[in-house]
């Protein structure tokens, strides 16, 4: 069997263990960037911490066939000493857009302080620029509380849900996470987070839970999929296309603004109309990408033209275009033309 761990921290890892996790199967690994067990007070430490995470790390894992992916971020722990984290925060776009990162990780809360909640936001709006996905840790201490802001906060930033990771997750508050359509994690940790076999229990639970949901078909995001037409929906691919999205977004937004007041969520207007822009900014994205769609139709129906005339050509069939290679090359040469000066210089090559 071949395995894929999410979540590891290789920096406290021997070679002995890489060892073992690629005989065990092993394949692929992601290690988010996180505290080091004392904290740092240099900038320069996270400058090497991060480009061990991308190339030393990377390196010692492919010497025992593991692919090593990272994500970048400030830590909540680290987030807490307000100058340094300033300085890191400026570092975070000048290795988290580099090959090999995967996310903007680990972030959230550890004491939930507000210097830890700034960090926080900043990274999230990061993450929502670059269209990235966000591991998300959770403290140890009022876990359910943490787990719960840092939903509402990465919404109100604009993530996806299905672009957030929570970690360490337990009994109390898994069912947070995957009411909101975010990805629930665990940490099988026995002696301070989850046990192997609490985690067992809880799988079980779990899905016998989701068997529960699907029969009623309205709580949460599962689909009643024992209706045929539930299951060929479900057989589509989900990515929805610009257009479909962008029709989503305005219904959704729609939504928001009818029901923002009435309940009263916030009781200031702005932070109300928050998750109002946030989706309106998405909205604008998915529209962007609904005409870079049509135009590369358009194209697409340039060039067939393009072939068309060429073959029609009857200069073009009487030079010798006979055998069907020399035609494909001749076309694609037109066609290579016609996208670089537009439709209106076909000639024949
Ligand atoms: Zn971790």
């Amino acid at each position: 069997m071949r395995f894929f761990d999410p979540h590891i921290h290789m920096t406290s890892r021997t070679t002995d263990d890489l060892d073992l996790m690629s005989k065990a199967g092993v394949r692929a690994i992601v290690e988010p960037a996180f505290w080091l067990g004392q904290s740092r007070t240099q900038l320069g430490t996270f400058i090497d911490y991060f480009n061990s995470l991308l190339g030393w790390e990377r390196f010692r894992a492919s010497q025992f066939g593991i692919a090593h992916y990272c994500a970048i971020g400030l830590n909540s722990k680290e987030a807490n000493n307000e100058k340094l984290a300033a300085q890191v925060l400026e570092l975070i776009p000048r290795f988290a857009l580099k090959e090999g990162v995967v996310a903007i990780g680990e972030i959230g809360y550890d004491e939930i302080t507000p210097a830890e909640e700034r960090a926080y936001i900043a990274q999230l709006r990061f993450a929502v620029e670059h269209d990235m996905v966000v591991m998300v840790h959770s403290p140890h201490r009022d876990k359910k509380r943490g787990i719960r802001r840092s939903l509402d906060v990465a919404r109100d930033c604009g993530l996806a849900m299905n672009k957030l990771v929570i970690d360490h997750n337990n009994e109390e508050t898994v069912e947070d996470v995957l009411e909101r359509g975010a990805w629930a994690a665990f940490t099988i940790y026995p002696s301070t987070k989850m046990g192997s076999e609490r985690m067992v229990e809880l799988v079980k639970k779990l899905r016998s839970r989701a068997h529960h949901r699907r029969q009623l078909g309205r709580l949460g995001r599962q689909r009643p999929a024992l209706r045929p037409e539930d299951r060929e929906a479900d057989a589509r691919p989900r990515r929805a296309d610009g257009a479909r999205r962008a029709h989503h977004l305005e219904e959704r937004a729609r939504r928001l603004r009818a029901v923002g007041p009435d309940r009263r969520r916030r009781a200031d207007a702005d932070a109300r109309d928050r998750p109002v822009e946030a989706l309106l900014r998405q909205l604008r994205a998915a529209r962007a990408s609904a005409a870079r769609r049509r135009a590369g139709s358009e194209l697409k129906a340039r060039r067939a033209q393009a072939s068309d005339r060429l073959r029609q050509d009857p200069e073009a069939s009487s030079s010798g275009f006979t055998d069907r290679t020399a035609w494909s090359t001749s076309v694609a040469h037109v066609m290579a033309r016609a996208d670089a000066a537009g439709p209106t210089c076909w000639s024949q090559p």
